[in-house]
């Protein structure tokens, strides 16, 4: 996907932080329905001047649906008025009329963008979608009409060629970079025929990645296994037949059942259904998704991988790989290689031990065959219940929503950086569930505004993210308002919500994105807090998560609801163990699907248009990674993540993140664990720089080194000491 000015202005601030696996894409958009027509609302439109709340947070008493669309096209028209200013200025070109003058602008469409793209994810509804299908292509040629001006290019270049003779200080000359790259990386340099070219690859790209993502939709759905008798569905419980039977009947299968498809490979059902041959056909039905029949979507996959290439050659790069990561942590597909590569044997044999005891209790249930991708599942739930034991529900007992938040989260943050959450009960809140804050730095200096949205809901996307309704930026004189959103299940009235431990771990990692918001110091609001590239923002959530088991926060919070009780040693022992049950399988389906991503995005512009199948076989090879029993976590045609284009060359980024975290994680362990000295100093070198430096230097600089892989095999419990 083209990164475009204001797409990155806009995205920084919408950000969701990718926490949930699945990207968001276009297609989220363009359903269809009609909007009805605007009432001129512009006299009273709240979005027209700054929020007058403190550190202008939204107030949402003032907001109606009916003020998005009319504040959308004003904030457009000023933007681009400012936008012509600055490009058509007859002063000679400056880093300050022109770069800071962009920083400046736009003030009130990232306002109204902020508000509505985070209430879209939170409290849509079917006004809301169609305001956004409408917007979409608005918003897009938008951010060409900035890009492509050559005016402003001209500019930008002027003040990039004598960018040494300027005098700028680190995070000017961070950010002059940052703003000449987005234009050249859009294609402002090259010719006028070439850019012809660029637009046609563009058009056709955008077509294509809409189509397979479309497609994504109706193939899932097509797929769905029916299944004729009941008997068949030996292992699953009452409900979920009654759901399988219900599912028949609204597909117009009245008296069947029917199983739908998940996104990845693996199938959850697989898991408790005993008749083998349903298990393989329900696999099978997953894996060969979008293969054959009516839609097969082989063609589009071989000819995105061959267009990317195309645009990365006038592009000037090898590959699309290459110009990927230019700006990533990784900086190049060799890095990313080396990376998975070095994981690879631990990875494997890990996966084989797991295969071993699967494989016995094949043979102890009187199976006499080897075990298939399908069976997997299925076998290893057998094998963890004998070693674990856990019961969910004598876990929940334990992990109470208030205790977990406030003794747990908050806790955690006070002694690692001294911050206190303060609840601000005036601040008005888009739904009556959020909770309003007040965030107090450790000398008593307020900080910034978090809501806190964790209850599920309808109309809420699923999932769990951070975001942002102002960013932090110096120049702007703006101090942060953000919010972590989640889906915990909230218990009836008059009950306390106890909650799981993986619901746990998301409330410290979703804060840790938090506090990458909250902590940003920089002058430029393009560079702050959670703007970083893909493979270091899951970083600083990550390392929170791993706090929540840290044992003197556990004795602080994790206590029987009724009786105050502390956790048995004995459970919170299985736990900790159960959570590394799988690994094996989980981080080898994860690499291949990485592998997959890297193969498809190092073809060369002039590679002939690849076999799906085959391509995706050779490279499985290459690498080590083709156990059958192991699929990759996505094949080719399904894998929106990369063919779709928002992960492109980018899925191994969420494990580059979780080496980082692991990494910074142990170090932080062996210099004392939970201090107000270690937490400083993470926060100084990495929460508070945002992108105002590459981020391997800030890692660095906290870290005295770079990340190795060693302390996130031993977090996947993959490896148990240090070579
Ligand atoms: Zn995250």
């Amino acid at each position: 996907m083209r990164k475009t000015l204001i797409a990155t202005a806009i995205g920084a601030a919408l950000t969701l932080s990718a926490c949930s696996e699945q990207p968001s894409t276009p297609a989220d958009l363009s359903a269809d329905t009609t909007v009805e027509a605007m009432v001129d609302v512009a006299s009273e439109n709240p979005f027209f001047q700054p929020f007058a709340l403190q550190y202008e947070a939204p107030d949402f008493r003032l907001i109606d649906d009916a003020h998005f669309l009319p504040a959308f096209e004003e904030g457009m028209a000023r933007h681009m008025a400012e936008i012509n200013a600055i490009a058509n200025n007859p002063e000679p070109a400056t880093f300050e009329n022109t770069i800071v003058a962009m920083e400046r602008s736009g003030d009130m469409l990232t306002r109204v963008s902020r508000v509505f793209f985070n209430l879209s994810g939170t409290d849509s509804n079917e006004k809301r979608r169609g305001i956004a299908r409408e917007l979409s292509p608005k918003l897009s040629a938008h951010s060409d009409n900035i890009n492509l001006n050559p005016a402003l290019f001209a500019r930008v270049e002027a003040i990039y060629n004598q960018r040494e003779a300027l005098g700028l200080d680190a995070e000017s000359a961070r950010l002059l970079d940052v703003y000449y790259d987005r234009f050249v990386r859009s294609g402002a340099t090259l010719t006028e025929e070439q850019q012809v070219k660029i637009r046609a690859l563009n058009e056709e790209h955008s077509n294509l990645t809409t189509q397979f993502s479309q497609n994504q939709l109706a193939i899932t759905r097509d797929i769905a296994v029916v299944v004729d008798n009941v008997e068949e569905l030996d292992g699953l419980s009452d409900s979920q037949i009654r759901a399988a039977a219900t599912a028949a009947e609204a597909a117009g299968h009245e008296g069947k059942y029917l199983l739908s498809i998940t996104n990845t490979t693996r199938q959850p059902i697989l898991t408790s259904l005993n008749n083998r041959e349903l298990r393989q056909r329900v696999w099978e039905a997953s894996a060969f998704r979008g293969t054959s029949g009516e839609v097969d979507v082989r063609p589009i996959v071989s000819r995105l991988a061959q267009i990317r290439a195309e645009r990365a050659q006038l592009l000037g790069y090898n590959n699309w790989a290459e110009y990927q990561l230019e700006n990533t942590m990784a900086e190049t597909p060799q890095n990313v290689l080396d990376m998975l590569t070095s994981m690879v044997p631990a990875v494997v044999a890990n996966t084989k031990q797991e295969q071993a005891d699967i494989q016995e209790m094949i043979r102890r249930h009187g199976g006499d065959f080897e075990v298939q991708p399908w069976d997997w599942e299925y076998y290893a739930e057998l094998v963890r219940q004998e070693k674990y034991d856990l019961d969910e529900n004598e876990v929940k007992q334990y992990f109470e929503f208030n205790r977990v938040l406030h003794d747990g989260v908050f806790y955690t943050m006070n002694r690692l950086y001294g911050i206190r959450f303060e609840p601000r009960p005036d601040l008005p809140v888009y739904h009556p569930d959020v909770e309003a804050y007040e965030v107090f730095d450790h000398d008593g200096t307020s900080l910034a505004i978090f809501y806190a949205d964790y209850f599920a809901r309808e109309g809420k996307r699923g999932g769990a993210w951070m975001s942002s309704f102002v960013g932090q930026s110096h120049l702007l004189g703006k101090k942060p308002v953000v919010v972590n959103v989640m889906n915990i299940p909230k218990a009836p009235e008059g009950e306390p919500t106890l909650i799981s431990y993986d619901h746990t771990t998301t409330i410290f990692h979703e804060l840790g994105h938090g506090i990458h918001g909250m902590f940003s110091n920089v002058k430029y609001p393009s560079l702050a807090g959670t703007a970083v590239s893909r493979d270091f923002v899951e970083f600083p959530s990550t390392f929170e998560e791993d706090w929540a088991a840290h044992p003197e926060v556990l004795a602080n919070y994790a206590k029987h609801h009724e009786s105050g009780e502390p956790i048995p040693s004995e459970l919170l022992e299985k736990i900790m163990q159960s959570r590394s049950f799988n690994q094996g399988f989980d981080t080898l389906e994860y690499i291949a699907a990485s592998f997959l991503d890297m193969e498809w995005h190092t073809l060369s512009a002039d590679a002939s248009l690849q076999n799906v199948e085959q391509f995706e076989a050779a490279a499985l090879a290459k690498y080590g990674v083709d156990l059958p029993a192991v699929p990759p976590r996505y094949k080719s045609t399904f894998f929106n993540h990369s063919i779709g284009g928002g992960y492109s060359a980018g899925y191994y980024a969420y494990m580059w993140s979780e080496i980082l975290a692991a990494d910074a994680f142990a170090y932080v362990q062996s210099r004392g664990g939970l201090t107000r000295e270690n937490g400083d100093h993470y926060r100084k070198n990495i929460l508070e720089v945002g992108n105002s430096r590459p981020p391997m230097e800030s890692y660095i600089k906290f870290r005295g080194q770079e990340p190795t892989t060693d302390a996130l095999l031993i977090r996947r419990g993959l490896k148990t000491q240090l070579d």
